[in-house]
């Protein structure tokens, strides 16, 4: 289809797939929490699954404890129920083995901060704490529904975080599925422990391009406001390419700065590292060098921080609320800078 005044040709199909994700991402992060919980999420994923000929499987609290995932799980074990878990959904064109990108999303169903019990204002719209999740799965559905010819996987990291006499604390030590020890220094910094042991997981797979969705920390809107999201990356030619793809999408992002030095506030005398800062100075840079050392060098990793997840006054064509940030980005990633995108990371090329 042309319109008239609009130079490049409207591509209606990829238009409908960017609708219909977004929408999805936005639904669900509308949900209420005692609608949207960890056990009705996990069948509404059973059934997209079905749908769209998706494999899923779904490690429980038993079956991650089999694999040492001790960082999600120090989250989960303060919910009542025992539906928590980490969902691995995966979308393969004709016969890959091999994950081209894996997708990983924050789902907390409610966050209440946990033993440091997060104030009433603070905790009001913490039901939205799984947009990161509701993210990933778009793009999936995206991906799919334009038949793109990548093999994706899609770990969504389910739980909520809640104040109850078998909650985690201060000062916990626990160990994540990769064997580093991490020393619990806030509850309410849960989203950095339930993501690290899903990012082992999705990595020990070898996607070519691994990305983690998650409305992570307070100071990213503090420093971005919410008109844009932070996005942090191991391999620094990825930043110009997130920047264009932010700006043509109407998906605006900033990167941020990873240098090692960072880790001086993240040392424990405990642990391998503290889970973040008692100053909080910088969380969003520290959310993220956390979070790396959780992702293999090899692999090629972007984290975004949603801090433009949602936004009362609506940003771009999404007039209120819940705007499903991160859908459009990342499929102006994939395929708008597929080439380029093929360089750094080794991901299949002309996607176009
Ligand atoms: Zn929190």
């Amino acid at each position: 289809m042309r319109l008239l005044g609009l130079e490049a040709k409207l591509d209606l199909e990829r238009e409908l797939a960017e609708i219909e994700s977004g929408n999805l991402v936005r639904w669900l992060t509308a949900l209420p929490p005692n609608r949207l919980t960890a056990a009705s999420y996990r069948e509404l994923l059973a059934h997209l699954a079905e749908h769209n000929d998706w494999n899923m499987r779904f490690l429980d609290r038993a079956a991650l404890g089999r694999l040492g995932a001790g960082a999600f799980l120090a989250v989960a074990q303060g919910n009542a129920g025992n539906d928590a878990g980490i969902a691995h959904l995966s979308w393969r064109p004709k016969g890959r083995s091999r994950p081209d990108v894996s997708l990983v999303g924050k789902g907390i169903i409610f966050d209440t901060g946990g033993t440091n019990l997060k104030p009433f204002r603070a905790m009001l719209d913490m039901h939205q704490d799984m947009c990161g999740s509701a993210v990933a799965l778009g793009v999936l559905l995206a991906i799919t529904r334009l038949r793109l010819p990548l093999a994706v996987d899609c770990w969504l990291a389910i739980t909520e975080n809640r104040l109850s006499p078998q909650s985690y604390k201060s000062r916990d030590v626990v160990s994540a599925a990769c064997g580093t020890t991490i020393e619990v220094i806030h509850t309410d910094a849960e989203g950095r422990m339930a993501l690290a042991d899903t990012l082992v997981l999705a990595a020990r797979e070898r996607p070519a391009l691994l990305i983690d969705y998650a409305t992570l920390t307070g100071q990213c809107i503090n420093a971005l406001t919410d008109r844009y999201s932070g996005v942090f990356t191991n391999r620094r030619e990825l930043e110009p390419l997130l920047v264009t793809a932010g700006r043509r999408s109407g998906e605006r992002v900033w990167p941020f700065p990873m240098d090692e030095d960072f880790d001086e506030e993240l040392k424990s005398s405990v642990a391998d590292v503290a889970q973040c800062s008692v100053e909080n100075e910088g969380d969003h840079i520290l959310a993220a060098r956390f979070l790396r050392k959780f992702v293999p060098e090899k692999t090629p990793w972007i984290h975004v921080d949603l801090s433009s997840a949602a936004r009362k006054k609506g940003l771009g064509h999404v007039p209120a609320g819940p705007t499903g940030f991160g859908v459009r980005l990342t499929l102006a990633l994939l395929t708008d800078h597929a080439s380029e995108l093929a360089q750094v990371t080794g991901i299949a090329g002309d996607l176009r």
